[in-house]
């Protein structure tokens, strides 16, 4: 079920739907590349308008009692999870996102992610009080929170946000991605029905570098919890200097999938090679680096080609399709080019390659890509690519692997295959980013997720994702 062509999105202030931006940006489905919606291109007076609102709002609902709070927020995610398919359907129309991965992925863990904060203050486990010696210790909300979002995972980097500032008892101006707002229609329902006050949550639409940038240097916003582009984060932090306000950044990924030589190879190429092509390889942590031993490279690229070829590009509402169209022209363009790079940097195209796939005239598809022997070092080793591209490296030993797992400016996510649960930890610990996953470890929502280094500065998720949103206080008595 495609989006109708006319969806036309709204800012949303103060709890009202307004229209008023003379200017539009339109919405692409990148499987047909058609225009399927629009937005409002937000201005400075519609970001002051809800920024005022968000500040009015302010005072009541920090006040609320905890429990009040955590009530809201699981009312939140029991709407998300109300909306499943037509939040999916909206997904897959607007970023390509295989239905399948839309309905069981996209469109679950922003209700599953929300309802965990919920517990968290429910069950008391997250307390806003500590006494330390002489001192109580005390969190109290940082106060209005600017949101903004990338486009890969809508819903699931809004909630990410969200959740937690309220919890927390801020207030919010949320800048969605104007490349997939599709799923903010439903999010205004849902906030509507949960009973959100009007002016706690605030949406304004636009581009970056006007609403975006104008949060981000806004004298009376208190913090900007930024998800993109480290490009985007580098602008965000620039612009919020000025008024030192608090600056969370999620950024980008160049994530390495160290595979040992006592790992079950099968497992960790199969597994390595779902990761990264997952929503198209358009995932920030995404396992783009396949690290394995020499002497296992040649066998790891084979089996590696033998699971591409099940990600033949198709119709992203087909239920068993894998691999949708990547979400824009802009994005489609940038991939081929990296693959190109990659060519032209010596690497053994061992899969796929820059050309439109066969029998698809039409949307911003790409052939999944492997290439082989991969020097560390080459433009396709180093920066994130996003798209379904993976970069087999040979690696000589253990410290070699680490070595190279740790050379690019990122550090958000990776992994370790080996069958040594010890061996697999010791080289986890000696990895400079912010999540790994051994043997394939699953999806956690209660654990924090963010980046070293150039992948950012914060924390999402769980107790880690609230304290974002806390400032604390000592009292001495
Ligand atoms: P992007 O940086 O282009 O845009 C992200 C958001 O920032 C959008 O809402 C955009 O309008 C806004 N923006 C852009 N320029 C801005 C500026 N100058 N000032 C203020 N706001 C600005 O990123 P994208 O293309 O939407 O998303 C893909 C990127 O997001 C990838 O790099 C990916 O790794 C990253 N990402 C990171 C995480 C994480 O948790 N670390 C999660 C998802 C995506």
């Amino acid at each position: 079920m495609a989006a109708p062509a006319t969806t036309r999105i709204g800012h949303f202030v103060d709890g009202q739907t307004r229209y008023e931006s003379s200017e539009s940006i339109d919405v692409f489905d990148p499987a047909s590349e058609e225009v399927i919606g629009s937005v409002p291109a937000g201005t400075r007076a519609e970001v002051d308008s809800a920024v005022a609102a968000a500040r009015r709002a302010f005072p009541e609902w920090s006040a609320r009692p905890v429990a009040e709070r955590a009530e809201v927020v699981r009312a939140i995610s029991n709407g998300i999870a109300a909306r499943r398919d037509a939040i999916a359907a909206d997904i897959t129309a607007d970023v390509g996102a295989p239905i399948t991965f839309a309905t069981k992925v996209q469109a679950v863990l922003p209700a599953a992610t929300s309802e965990a904060v919920a517990d968290l203050l429910s069950s008391g486990e997250f307390s806003f009080r500590e006494e330390i010696g002489n001192s109580l210790v005390e969190r109290e909300p940082v106060g209005v929170v600017a949101a903004i979002t990338p486009w890969n995972y809508p819903l699931h980097q809004i909630m990410a946000k969200i959740a937690p500032a309220l919890a927390a008892g801020c207030t919010v101006v949320l800048k969605p991605s104007e490349v997939a707002p599709l799923c903010t229609r439903h999010l205004v329902d849902v906030l509507t029905e949960a009973g959100v006050p009007a002016g706690v949550v605030n949406i304004v639409h636009g581009t970056g570098p006007e609403v975006g940038a104008a949060l981000a240097g806004h004298e009376d916003v208190d913090m900007v919890s930024f998800t993109g582009s480290t490009r985007g984060g580098r602008a965000v932090s620039a612009a919020a200097a000025d008024t030192i306000k608090r600056v969370a950044l999620e950024l980008g990924g160049k994530s390495a999938n160290v595979v040992l030589d006592d790992a079950d190879l099968g497992k960790a190429v199969k597994l390595g090679v779902a990761n990264a092509f997952l929503n198209g390889g358009q995932s920030c942590n995404a396992w783009t680096r396949m690290l394995v031993p020499e002497s296992l490279h040649d066998e790891a690229v084979s089996l590696a080609c033998e699971a591409a070829a099940k990600y033949e590009p198709g119709d992203p509402t087909d239920g068993s399709t894998r691999l949708g169209p990547l979400v824009s022209e802009t994005q489609r363009d940038k991939v081929v080019g990296f693959i190109r790079s990659g060519v032209e940097s010596g690497a053994t195209l061992a899969f796929g390659g820059p050309e439109r796939p066969d029998d698809r005239d039409t949307g911003y598809f790409v052939r999944p890509t492997v290439f082989a022997g991969v020097r560390p070092d080459v433009t396709v080793a180093q920066e994130e690519i996003f798209g379904p591209v993976l970069c087999v490296i040979p690696y000589s030993d253990e410290d070699d692997a680490v070595r190279i797992a740790n050379s690019t400016v990122y550090g958000l996510a990776g992994a370790v295959f080996s069958g040594s649960d010890e061996r697999a930890l010791s080289v986890a610990r000696r990895m400079r980013t912010g999540q790994v996953d051994i043997n394939g470890g699953a999806f956690n929502p209660l654990a924090p997720f963010g980046g070293y280094k150039q992948s950012g500065t914060g924390r999402e998720f769980g107790k880690y994702g609230i304290e974002e949103f806390c400032e604390v206080k000592s009292i001495q008595r």
